[in-house]
């Protein structure tokens, strides 16, 4: 790793910052960070870093912030940058690495994780979707289900099942897929909120190249682990500034409604927003020290201590939202429409419709019971999940 101070860095942004021309849209704005090596520093000179660690990015990030073009990358394009990028510089070539990344970071090509299914979600191992070779082209069949924004994406991480007779995780292979492809057949899904950020996505003899294959042929599920591992700290909160982000949210609301209260209820609601503050503040403290630890592209399991504490945390803290508004929580007034996201948010400005985006905390990337196995076992040593299908043929395995 090169040696530069946080001073030098700062410089750099700045300069930066300096060569934007007047004018310039987000996407240009965007590439330039991206070749100054200012998009995801821990990643290699040339390919959008500087060959950093993740927690420079802090740096970088606090200087742009307040620049009328500079975005949160999690809301430009949140599956491609916070999963597809690392998977793509970890498992793939140097072309795919130099044709996928810039048009990933600018957001000028949208990236959607193609991984649950209808009949695996957490057991996302024993996946159904088949992938057979035919020549130098893989033809894949079957159904996804929840895929975040695969209405808008150029790009898709697809995990197939390429040997069913090898047990579940050693018969998989891992594939980019071209979601403009023959064959790839999108449709929507509607949340709670009324937006269809998500989707059930149908494939049908849709040909691959074998040179799209991320990884070796049956490795698909230590590619999958790279991009599930990204997930957890992209999903996983403490990403915003101290006393930002939806914690925010809260304070503001409760300045708004603490006159309104009763005198013991404002009492009680005062303690809970602040132990709240206290949370989220420890949340990004703890946030710092994942990324700390975390290699280029690889980040270790206290990426689930983030998702964990940051889905329940969410929750807790558009729950008291809601107890704030009293009465007033259980009216949306915007009604009811169904729209269909071109982004997916973790939470919007709206208290109310965050309060029921926040439901999807504890499930999407992973459900909160299933964190908890993850850190029983790779953190704190426990006796591992009970797994009778772990080496027995995928074909063997009952399946209804
Ligand atoms: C908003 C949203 C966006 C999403 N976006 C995507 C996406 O872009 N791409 C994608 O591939 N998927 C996506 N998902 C799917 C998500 O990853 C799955 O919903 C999740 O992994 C859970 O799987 P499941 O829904 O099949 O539930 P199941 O796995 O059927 O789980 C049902 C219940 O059983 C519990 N459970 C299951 N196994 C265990 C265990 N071993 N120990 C203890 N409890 C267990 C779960 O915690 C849960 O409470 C999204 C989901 C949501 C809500």
């Amino acid at each position: 790793m090169p040696a530069i101070t946080d001073d030098e860095l700062r410089v750099r942004t700045h300069d930066f910052l300096a060569s934007v021309p007047p004018g310039a849209d987000q996407v240009t704005f965007r590439g330039m960070q991206f070749d100054a090596g200012l998009a995801v520093v821990q990643f290699p000179e040339g390919r959008g870093g500087l060959g950093l660690t993740p927690q420079h990015q802090a740096v970088v990030d606090a200087e742009l912030r307040g620049h009328p073009l500079a975005v949160h990358s999690l809301v430009v394009n949140p599956i491609g940058i916070g999963m597809g990028m690392p998977t793509v510089l970890t498992h793939g070539t140097d072309e795919m690495s130099e044709r996928f990344l810039r048009p990933c970071f600018t957001g000028e090509e949208i990236w959607c994780q193609l991984f649950s299914e209808p009949g695996s979600g957490s057991d996302v191992a024993g996946l159904s979707t088949r992938a057979e070779l035919d020549g130098d082209e893989w033809i894949v069949n079957g159904q996804k289900v929840w895929t975040t924004l695969a209405h808008v994406s150029r790009w898709g991480m697809l995990v197939a099942r390429s040997d069913p007779d090898q047990p579940k995780h050693k018969g998989l292979t891992y594939f980019v897929i071209d979601m403009h492809a023959p064959g790839v057949d999108v449709r929507p899904l509607y949340q709670i909120t009324g937006d269809a950020e998500f989707n059930e996505v149908f494939m049908t003899d849709v040909r691959i190249p074998d040179a799209m294959r991320l990884g070796e042929r049956g490795d698909g599920w230590r590619v999958a682990i790279t991009t599930l591992m990204n997930e957890r700290v992209a999903l996983g909160g403490g990403g915003a500034p101290k006393g930002g982000g939806a914690i925010a949210l809260l304070v503001d609301l409760w300045n708004k409604k603490k006159h309104e209260l009763a005198p013991a209820h404002a009492a009680v609601m005062r303690e809970r927003v602040t132990r709240l503050w206290a949370e989220a503040e420890t949340l990004r403290l703890t946030a710092l020290r994942s990324r700390a630890e975390a290699k280029a592209g690889v980040p270790g399991p206290g990426g689930s201590i983030g998702k964990l504490m940051g889905a329940e945390l969410n929750q807790a803290i558009f729950e008291a939202a809601i107890d704030l508004h009293g009465a007033d929580g259980m009216v949306f007034e915007a009604g009811y429409p169904l729209s269909r996201a071109d982004h997916a948010s973790m939470y919007g400005a709206d208290t109310k419709k965050a309060f029921l985006r926040s439901r999807a905390n504890s499930i999407e990337g992973g459900t909160s019971e299933v964190m908890r196995n993850i850190l029983g076992e790779r953190v704190l040593g426990l006796p591992g999940d009970v797994r009778v299908d772990k080496d027995v043929p995928w074909t063997e395995v009952p399946r209804s």
